[in-house]
């Protein structure tokens, strides 16, 4: 359900009984292109979804944290903000409790007082679209905003992945908070994760004819679970061997060389995904700032076959999204964010758009799996205060 701010407000007034002062928004993400590049000091090129988390605060004295999530039938979760401390196996209030954790913890003393929270999302959870980094950015930006905290954007997703590292347990890299934080609509976002500078692409698919899909297989297989330890072990073993500091040091133009010192077959594919996933960021974002937005189409396909066959954290709906778009006339498409299930993204010409959506539909029924779902991946704006 989408609800608009006074809606929201509505709700936080029969909560709390009193005003909030204000409502701030956070988007979900979509990574174009660099895949598990993150944690190796290489590319990645997310964008904004429209779907966000919404919050509405409003600051406290007492040293009280109030959160409710209007998504969950859980109540209102009642924290001290002196008592934070990370705890593993929390529920879904330890990500915007991180959040507050991490905040003090890094100086800013002034959200000890407390605050409530309500929470609604737009963000499908689990389905790789980060609905967990849109929760932690649309609480931080808000008390950033309302305590004048002296904080960056980039700062403010640092500290937002670092209460999902730290406070929730959970090690992802900083793609998702930096997206939510940092996007602009009518773009995707450059980011080089080994020193956080990034650049704004221009990318309108709608201007050129084309459109962009993210279709969420709406599967989660449990063998994603150690999968993600399991890939950053093995990338840092390639590194240890090639004796570089991470694998975005390894030149794609000499990788066969690089390729040839490996004796173990798991780790060169691994080296060989990771190193050709980084020089396909640098390759699409050639072709948006060339305008070439069809020439992305490739770009993507390649990604999946080296995402399923090298790294192999692909899984059967996702290969069937890619076969079946590209059967039905996509440009192209991979999975995207973690995968093992997931959301993968397609591109098409706009006027194919249905042809496609109807071949992945009905490619899925005939398998038997659940129906997919599938929305158009608009570049849309950054976390942001709502008037
Ligand atoms: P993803 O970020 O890919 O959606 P994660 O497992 O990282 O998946 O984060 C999902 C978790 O974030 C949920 O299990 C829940 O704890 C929390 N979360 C996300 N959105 C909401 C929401 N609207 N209400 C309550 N918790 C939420
Ligand atoms: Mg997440």
């Amino acid at each position: 359900m989408v609800l608009d701010a006074s809606e929201l407000i509505g709700e936080f007034r029969e909560l709390y009984g009193r005003e909030p002062e204000g409502v701030w928004a956070a988007p979900g993400r979509v990574n174009l292109i660099g895949e598990y590049t993150d944690f190796n000091d290489g590319f990645v090129m997310p964008l904004a979804l429209p779907h966000a988390a919404r919050v509405a605060v409003a600051r406290r004295t007492d040293g009280l944290l109030r959160l409710h999530s209007g998504d969950i039938a859980d109540g209102v979760t009642e924290l001290r903000v002196a008592d934070l401390a990370p705890l593993a196996g929390g529920g879904w209030w330890t990500y915007p409790a991180g959040v507050v954790w991490a905040l003090l913890d890094a100086g800013h003393g002034a959200v000890a007082g407390g605050a409530d929270v309500h929470l609604r999302s737009t963000v499908p959870t689990g389905a790789g679209l980060s609905s967990s980094a849109a929760l932690e950015v649309s609480v931080g930006l808000a008390l950033t905003d309302l305590h004048q905290l002296p904080l960056t954007r980039p700062e403010l997703a640092l500290l937002c992945q670092r209460a999902e590292n730290a406070f929730v347990g959970v090690p992802c890299g900083i793609m998702d908070q930096t997206a939510s934080a940092c996007c602009e609509a009518g773009h995707a976002l450059h980011l080089d994760t080994r020193d956080l500078s990034r650049r704004q692409v221009p990318l309108d698919p709608g201007a050129q004819g084309l459109a962009l899909l993210v279709v969420d297989t709406r599967v989660q297989h449990a063998l994603g679970d150690g999968a993600y330890a399991e890939r950053r072990a093995g990338c840092e073993e390639g590194a240890r061997q090639l004796g570089v500091h991470r694998l975005r040091d390894v030149p794609h133009a000499e990788l066969p060389l690089f390729l040839a010192k490996l004796d173990d077959e798991r780790i060169r594919r691994y080296v060989r995904h990771i190193v050709t996933d980084n020089h396909r960021v640098t390759r699409a974002v050639a072709c948006l700032d060339a305008g070439d937005l069809r020439g992305l189409g490739p770009i993507l396909t390649e990604g999946h076959a080296s995402l399923r066959d090298d790294l192999r954290v692909s899984c059967p709906e996702l290969d069937l999204v890619v076969s079946s778009a590209v059967a039905a006339g996509a440009l192209g498409a991979r999975m995207t964010g973690g995968g093992f299930g997931g959301s993968a993204i397609v591109l098409a010409e706009a006027d194919a758009v249905p042809a496609v959506a109807s071949a992945i539909t009905s490619a899925f029924s005939t398998e038997g799996h659940t129906p997919p779902r599938l929305f158009p991946a608009t570049p849309s704006q950054g976390a942001h205060h709502l008037p």
